[in-house]
């Protein structure tokens, strides 16, 4: 944790949305939480000093997000609760929803205002074992600086793992840097405002492209025209905790986007790679629909979809690499 200045105030001051759930299907009740009826938050930010102040400073001195203000204690804590102690949590189940209280409340803790967004997760099978229907849940938070017609960016990571896995690195990797993420930008700048996601419902439940990626495909379909307009990029973490070298996914070929997150990562020294015609994560449901995405990791390992996807095949140093690769993007 470092130290919140009276400067995060403005940050928390939208109260809480996590105990007002959105209803299924819901269109436009994000992720712009703040237009409309919540007043802009510089004018009601109340700064003690602020009588004796002779010039208000509506944006004041707010230090800019960089790749060392992450915490790697906050992911590697965040791996433990959600492989190790919680354990497999397929979109629809109990243990999901635990994770999803896990997650919410760390999200708040940091100051962020979560919304939950309602889906419904169809019947399938995994690996030859039926999987049960039943909704998940999106988690969407934003700090309150989101505008409608404004520009803002989405990092988003799948909280959902198949059947029988712990889901470390597949995906507990990625909520957890998304935490890390979450927690340092909270009371610092960023380019562009930006919505966390925590997608429900990500993993298979048949062979074809309909049969996964069922959180982040409600997400965009919630979307109005204006906010798809104003979605300037979306980066989906999923499976950021193994390799030495970060890849960076992309549908197709390479693009301004895939460029951009790799002339980031040459100028603070983290290694990528580019990985082309990537269509694994969340962030295709977004270009599969028009919108500009990226994925960070999918370096192979043992573990996968097993079991064996425990805590242990985490290496903190890759965890690292990806989240400082993050912060850069967004500063
Ligand atoms: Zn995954």
């Amino acid at each position: 944790m470092r130290l919140p200045l009276a400067i995060a105030v403005p940050l928390v001051l939208v109260a809480s949305a996590c105990s007002d759930p959105e209803p299924p299907g819901t269109p436009e009740a994000q992720p712009s939480a703040s237009s409309g009826a919540s007043s802009p938050t510089a004018t009601s930010a109340p700064t003690p000093s602020s009588t004796s102040t002779p010039t208000p400073d509506p944006e004041p001195r707010r230090p800019r997000l960089g790749p060392s203000d992450v915490d790697l204690d906050t992911a590697l804590d965040a791996v433990g609760v959600l492989a190790g102690e919680i354990g497999p949590r397929p979109g629809h189940t109990r243990a999901y929803f635990r994770a999803a209280d896990y997650v919410e409340g760390q999200l708040t803790d940091f100051g962020w205002t979560v919304a939950r967004q309602r889906f419904p997760t169809p019947a399938g099978s995994f690996d030859g074992q039926p999987v049960a229907a039943g909704p998940s849940v999106n988690l969407i938070a934003t700090r309150g600086d989101v505008r409608d017609g404004e520009p803002y960016v989405v990092v988003g990571a799948h909280l959902d793992t198949v059947p029988g896995a712990p889901g470390a690195e597949d995906n507990a990797s990625g909520i957890a840097t998304m935490l890390a993420i979450a927690e340092a930008a909270a009371g610092r700048r960023t380019r562009l405002p930006v919505v966390l996601v925590a997608f429900g419902s990500e993993e298979p439940r048949g062979p074809n492209d309909d049969d996964h990626h069922y959180g982040s495909r409600a997400y965009v379909a919630s979307l109005s025209g204006a906010q798809r307009r104003s979605l300037e990029a979306m980066v989906s973490l999923d499976r950021v905790g193994v390799g030495g070298v970060v890849p960076v996914g992309t549908p197709a070929e390479p693009n301004a986007l895939t460029d951009e997150l790799q002339a980031v990562a040459e100028k603070i020294g983290v290694p990528t790679q580019i990985d082309p015609f990537q269509r694994s994560s969340d962030h295709w449901s977004f270009v599969r629909d028009g919108l500009p995405g990226a994925r960070l990791g999918s370096t192979p390992y043992a573990g996968y979809h097993s079991p064996g996807d425990t805590p242990s095949v985490i290496d903190p140093s890759q965890l690292e690499r990806t989240a400082r690769l993050v912060a850069g993007w967004l500063r």
